[in-house]
Formats: C-alpha cells, structure tokens, sequence
C-alpha cells in the first residue's frame, strides 16, 4: 500500500500533490479543495484511512490475509479470494457509487464567474468516494485476471472521478477566489478517470472540456482575456461534440441538459471573452454586468415562479446575450431606424383577432392584425409581472370603457391603436456601432406569458372578441435615448409602455 498516497487531505480525503508531500513545509494545501491544513493533520487522517482499509480487509477475507504477502501467494488462490471475498463487496459498493455519480452528472457542473449554482447536490462526502476509491485500489494486487481488473479499475476511477466532482459541485456554491484553478484540477483527473471506466468515454470528454472552460475562467479573472479566449473556444467545441454524441446514447441521454447549459455558457464566454479583448474593454466589467444579471432575485414563487425560477430559462438568455456579442464583434442585429443612442431590446409580437360589427341586421366581421411590443427586460421589474399592461404597448387602452367592444357604431376596422407600432418594428441587420446595448433578460416563453396575460385583462369582459394566440416572432432593437430615465423615441406615439419611462439609467444592465 505504499503506492497509494502518503498524504490525504483532511478536508476533502484527497490525496496530496507529490510537491506538497515532498516539502518542508508544515502547512500542505489540497489541490482538489483548496483547503490549507497542517502537514502533521494530513499525515494523521492518511493514516487513520489506511487503518480502516486494513481492517476492511481483515473482515473481508478471513485468516488474517496480509495485503503485504500478496507477492507471495499463487495466482489461484488469488483469483479465488478476490472473487469470493473482495468482489462482492467492492460491486455493491461500486453500484451505489455508480449510481450517485449519474445523478451529480446530470447537472451543470460549471458556473459563470461571480455566479453560483446551489442545484447540484451530492448524495456523497468527497472524503467517503476517495475512500472508496483507496480501497479498491488497495485489492489491485489480487485482481489477476481481466475481468476482475476490470472490476477493480472500474471501482478505483469511479470512486476518484466521483470524489473530484462532489469537490466541484462545492465550489459552484460559493464564490471563492481561485475556485477555477482548483475545478479545472478535478475536471482533468475527473476525465482521466471517466475514460478509463468502459461506456464513459463520452463523460471524459465532457470533463476535458469543462477543463478548459474553467481554465478559461482562471484567465479570464486574472484579466486575460486573449488567452481565456482560446480556452472557451475549444470548450465550446468539444461540448457541442459532446452534446452530439450523447443525444443518442440511452445511458447518457440523462446528462444531455446538464451539457446543454454547459455548452450554451461557453459559448457564451467565448464571445464574450473575443468582445473583450478585440474591443480591449475591461473584462471585470463585462463579467459585473454578468453578474448583476445572476443576482438579480426573480420571483421563484408565485404566478410567475415556474418560469423565473426554472434554470433553464438562462440557456435562451445566454444564446441572445452571445448574439449581441457576435453584433459587437463584428456582426449585425435587428435594428430598427432611429438616433437614439441606446439600443433596446422589443419582442415583436404579432396579435391577430376579429370582431363583430354592423347593425343587427348587416353584421360583419372584421380580422385585425397588431404589432406589439414588450420591453425585453421587463422581468426585472415587479410591476411589469403584476401588472402587465405596463410591460407593453397596451393598444387596447384607447377604449378604456368597461367593455372594448362597448359602443361599436358598425364602421370600425380595428378597435386597437397600434396601427403606428408597425413601422417601429421594421428591423433590419446592422451594425450596433459605438451605441450602448440593453441585455433582453427574457425569453420567448416568458413574453407570450406577459401577453396572454394582459389580454386576458384587458379583453375579460369582451367574449365576443376573438383572439388567436401571440405570435413571438423575434427580438428586436429600437434606439432610445436616456436622460436620467429611459425615454421612447416618438414613433410609439400614445403607447409608450409604462416600462420605458421607469427605467432609470442605473437600472438599465448595457453592454
Ligand atoms: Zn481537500
């Protein structure tokens, strides 16, 4: 057992780098947690650990086997105790941590800097994998055919990789300096281990990119974001190959969202990261704005919870946050006409619905179609969720009487007022150019909820008013301009929503 580690951390049950065993330096810290400890504290828990394997194998294998005399005993007889005594016990063991370990690889298993991710939770302590992993290791000599090295190699990476994950799946939960230095470190050995285990070989590689991603953050931080940027880009290519192959994969098809959302952040970071340097703007910066948007409490609860409160919803908000990166980089987006010098972001919504008209005896029908438009951050603001007449362009409120349909006269062709809105919403790609882009903080979903939502006020008393359903057809930008608060530019006329006016300049999250 002498092979096995002379140091375990204390903390975490990892075994120590060789260069902190090698020091003479009372204080050795673990590469995996980060924890500093105390050489002699290092040095007591590896010894209690190899006390208990020992004992492990006492009770295993009685007659008192001695791992020490392995040498000496046949290859029959060691077939026939590993297979009597150790395997059983090392595959039922091998089974829990197995499955333990499948359910931690279906979440995301890395965060954006500055952000955390509570989601993930381990059914394991670290300290009981490496053990396990330090057990198995511990019966290698007496595997001597190739099924039960199959067995026992298994067991070995599986109770490491396993180990170095739930190490990982901590430091999300907190924001910690120098955490991406340390995930990187397990996200490396955790891949060596995985592609050593037969089926994982797609989870290697899942974690050699995750490796990358995370160094790439490590770089970043430290304000390198030339250097970062190569790191995200092959990040990002090698969990869309990931991603692509385990769509197939029945085994791993439970970790297909978990990579999803890992390979929807890098990508984002890699624009992100090209928009920083090419731009030479300040990493710290961009990364704050990153922040603020993670920090921000949306309502987890309420009519509004499912939505909000579902992670998921930041993989559409990465993908549109990357597309203005793109735009800053180089490329272009939907802009509309107009000087104002912030670009902000509109779900353009088509609202198709008819009514009835005429007299008794000449009644006809009249089908309308409406542009409306929804600022596209209004899920930071609580009276857009409440009141959602005031997240858009409200073009029911010119018939304010009880009912929209009350005292029709027979010659109307719509009984809304967007008729202006139309031309608001005739983007086309161009370039941002030097202008200030607000981040859309919403999705899709999310936009024909605050729809429906308000035609469901707004029409309640109007059963004969037909509605089809919103039709999202995309994001657009409309330039606006701020002066303390965020001000429409003239073509909204009457329907400016209630959003724009209230937004005050140190609200606004701007690239
Ligand atoms: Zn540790």
């Amino acid at each position: 057992m002498d092979d096995l580690v002379s140091l375990r951390c204390k903390h975490c049950g990892a075994p120590l780098d060789r260069k902190d065993v090698e020091s003479d330096s009372p204080y050795v810290t673990c590469s995996s947690c980060g924890t500093t400890q105390q050489r002699v504290d290092a040095k007591a828990y590896m010894e209690q650990m190899m006390g208990q394997i020992q004992s492990w194998i006492s009770k295993a294998i009685p007659g008192g086997f001695s791992m020490s005399q392995t040498e000496n005993v046949d290859s029959i007889a060691r077939f026939n105790i590993f297979n009597n005594n150790i395997r059983p016990r090392i595959e039922t063991e091998y089974t829990e941590y197995k499955f333990a370990a499948n359910s931690l690889l279906a979440n995301p298993l890395i965060v954006l800097p500055f952000t955390v991710d509570k989601s993930a939770v381990p059914t394991h302590k670290s300290s009981s994998a490496f053990e396990f992993n330090a057990r198995a290791k511990s019966v290698e000599p007496l595997a001597v055919d190739e099924a039960s090295k199959t067995i026992v190699t298994s067991a070995v990476e599986m109770g490491s990789a396993y180990a170095l994950l739930i190490n990982n799946a901590k430091l999300i939960q907190e924001d910690t300096p120098g955490r991406y230095a340390l995930m990187a470190n397990n996200f490396k050995e955790a891949a060596s281990s995985f592609s050593k285990i037969k089926g994982y070989a797609p989870i290697g590689e899942r974690f050699e990119a995750l490796a990358q991603v995370a160094e790439g953050c490590d770089k970043l931080m430290s304000g390198n974001a030339m250097e970062s940027s190569q790191h995200f880009i092959n990040g990002r290519d090698r969990l869309a190959a990931v991603k692509d192959k385990i769509s197939t994969d029945l085994n791993l098809g439970l970790m297909f969202n978990a990579v999803s959302t890992e390979a929807t952040q890098a990508k984002m970071l890699a624009d992100m990261a090209a928009f920083v340097y090419k731009s030479g703007g300040d990493a710290m910066k961009t990364l704050d704005v990153i922040h603020r948007i993670f920090s921000f409490n949306y309502p987890t609860t309420g009519k509004w919870g499912y939505l909000l409160g579902n992670k998921d919803r930041f993989n559409e908000v990465f993908e549109n946050i990357s597309a203005i990166m793109e735009a800053r980089n180089g490329g272009a987006m939907r802009i509309t006409a107009g000087s104002g010098q912030y670009l902000v972001p509109f779900w353009d919504v088509d609202l198709r619905y008819s009514f009835q008209t005429g007299s008794i005896f000449g009644k006809k029908s009249v089908e309308v179609t409406e542009d409306l438009l929804v600022p596209a951050d209004f899920v930071i603001d609580q009276q857009c969720l409440s009141d959602p007449a005031s997240a858009l362009t409200d073009i029911f409120s010119i018939r304010p009487e009880k009912s929209i349909l009350a005292g029709i006269t027979g010659k109307e062709t719509s009984i809304s007022g967007g008729e202006g809105i139309g031309r608001l919403s005739e983007a086309s790609m161009n370039s941002p150019g030097a202008r200030k882009i607000v981040l859309p903080l919403s999705t899709k979903r999310e936009a024909e909820k605050v729809v429906n939502d308000y035609l469901a006020v707004r029409t309640s008393s109007d059963n004969k008013l037909k509605l089809s359903k919103p039709y999202i057809k995309n994001l657009i930008y409309i330039p606006c301009d701020v002066d303390g608060s965020l001000r429409a530019p003239s073509g909204f006329g009457a329907l400016v929503p209630k959003r724009i006016p209230r937004t005050s300049a140190s609200q606004l999250i701007v690239i």
